[in-house]
């Protein structure tokens, strides 16, 4: 097949209407196993975690694991699911070395959780995505393709297959069409991707690290010429690993059905893979249909039927959701929705409020995490959360600012001390003698000096040039190294040239 060159991303949406699905696996943080008592922890070496029955052999029978449905039923009452009363597992047949057993454990037509939705908002409008199913599954092994330049099966040497991963709990949760979003539809599926991780997140069942695996997106894309009554032929993009992911490749996706569609070419049901590199997707294989997977109902194991009471329990259980959550701090914090996006796209939120708990006001606490700590995550690579600090030793600095031992700069270089491991803040500000000078004896003699090397500036201000004390001010702080106490300074110069 010839390729054509995809089109403009205006363009495209001007001529064609987007629309999406994604499905999304969550590798749910149990102990052991779906069907079997095998550890799950993440990074093990190759097949320690692996028993007769995660490796599918003669004569082993699954055994349901009661924790991965409380965990799944969490997650359908998150999402405003109707959780059914009576349900199977299914058997989805198909062969792939990195499953044992030739089919994996699945559901089909009697899905756990149904009908429920999830709402987005991008750029201050909200997006209300309809949730088809969350069912529940188990993860297959992973395969290690050795020799090819990217990793994938082609142009590999040979493979390599670990099952450590093989019958790990997984939630497969199934949007239904996501239409009327037009240009926003990369934004819409990033939103619906990020507000899922948060609220999974929140329900403490996964740990969803999209790099690790245990958050994988499959995102299905399909345009229709805008005012046309059918929807058009999607691709499904697998296994999309990060937000950005999400977001660069239905962009690319429509840019590139676009190019097809407006050239006379047909776009071809398939999966495709996206690539980090380029930002754009390529063809896998073609989509199998839901009967080439020769599903029936798993007959080694009993069918699932949650009491109501038990569901209830479980509805109790449920913490604060991330929006109300978010729609309470807004209110407590007394922030604009633009300051709560920030705090939101920080990954402030919990930091910020362990800081207040711990005794500081809210605005110096966001101020903190937002500015000088955020910045040096930015600079280190890693998440706030992750940055050698604790919201108690912030509170602690905000503290001593407060109380008037620490001045904002001096603050700063107490954090710079405790991410270097010099210890806690107060050993920090011990060690490096950092105190601010607001005594009026040891600031009288640092002035005069200043006056004296600056005789111009300070005729300026005798003059009535109250302005130009800032010089003065500045030079006091260059001499105490940020360690006087700036307002003090000011004071006490114009109290020195401007009294008669
Ligand atoms: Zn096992
Ligand atoms: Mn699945």
């Amino acid at each position: 097949m010839s390729v054509v060159t995809p089109m403009k991303y205006d363009e495209a949406l001007a001529k064609y209407e987007p629309v999406l699905g994604i499905e999304t696996h969550i590798e749910l943080g149990t102990a052991s196993k779906m069907f079997c008592g095998c550890a799950t922890g993440f990074g093990a070496e190759p097949n320690t975690q692996v028993c007769p029955v995660c490796l599918g052999l003669p004569g082993a029978l699954p055994v349901t694991n009661h924790a991965a449905i409380d965990g799944i039923i969490k997650i359908g009452l998150a999402l405003n699911c109707r959780i059914v009363e009576w349900c199977r597992f299914a058997r989805k047949n198909y062969f792939y070395p990195d499953m044992p057993k030739n089919f994996q454990i699945s559901q089909y037509d009697e899905p756990l959780c149904v009908d429920g939705f999830l709402e987005v908002e991008v750029d201050g409008e909200t997006y209300r995505v309809e949730i088809e199913r969350v069912h529940m599954e188990e993860d297959t092994g992973k395969s290690l393709h050795v020799g090819g330049a990217t990793g994938r099966i082609h142009g590999a040497v040979h493979s390599l297959v670990d099952y450590n991963r093989a019958g790990i709990p997984l939630v497969e949760i199934v949007t239904k069409p996501i239409t009327a979003t037009g240009e926003k539809a990369p934004l819409v599926a990033r939103a619906y991707a990020t507000e899922l991780r948060e609220l999974v997140r929140s329900l403490g069942v996964s740990d969803v690290r999209m790099e690790q695996g245990s958050m994988r997106c499959d995102v299905n894309v399909s345009l229709m010429p805008r005012g046309a009554a059918a929807w058009g032929t999607r691709t499904e993009t697998k296994n999309v690993n990060s937000l950005r992911s999400v977001e660069r490749s239905v962009r690319s996706e429509i840019e590139r059905q676009a190019g097809v569609l407006s050239a006379g070419g047909t776009i071809t049901q398939e999966t495709r893979h996206f690539h980090e590199d380029t930002g754009t997707t390529t063809s896998g294989r073609s989509k199998e249909e839901a009967q080439d997977y020769r599903y029936f109902p798993e007959p080694d194991l009993v069918p699932m039927a949650p009491s109501r009471e038990w569901v209830e329990e479980l509805r109790a259980t449920l913490p604060e959701l991330p929006a109300a959550r978010r729609r309470r701090v807004q209110a407590e914090w007394d922030l604009t929705d633009a300051e709560l996006r920030d705090v939101v796209n920080a990954g402030a939120l919990d930091c910020i409020e362990a800081t207040i708990a711990a005794g500081a006001d809210a605005g110096s606490a966001r101020k903190w995490w937002l500015n000088e700590l955020s910045r040096r995550a930015t600079e280190q690579g890693v998440e706030l959360a992750d940055l050698p600090i604790t919201p108690e030793q912030v509170a602690r600095v905000q503290a001593m600012v407060v109380a008037g031992e620490l001045n904002d700069k001096l603050a700063r270089q107490v954090f710079e001390g405790v991410l270097a491991g010099e210890g806690g803040p107060d050993d920090v500000v011990a060690a490096r003698g950092l105190k601010v000078v607001s005594d009026d004896g040891a600031l009288a003699a640092i002035i005069d000096q200043v006056i004296a090397d600056n005789a111009p500036v300070a005729d300026k201000v005798r003059a009535g040039k109250t302005a130009a004390a800032g010089a003065l001010v500045g030079a006091v702080m260059k001499a105490t190294r940020g360690q006087a106490d700036a307002g003090r300074a000011r004071d006490l110069i114009l109290q020195k040239l401007t009294t008669p």
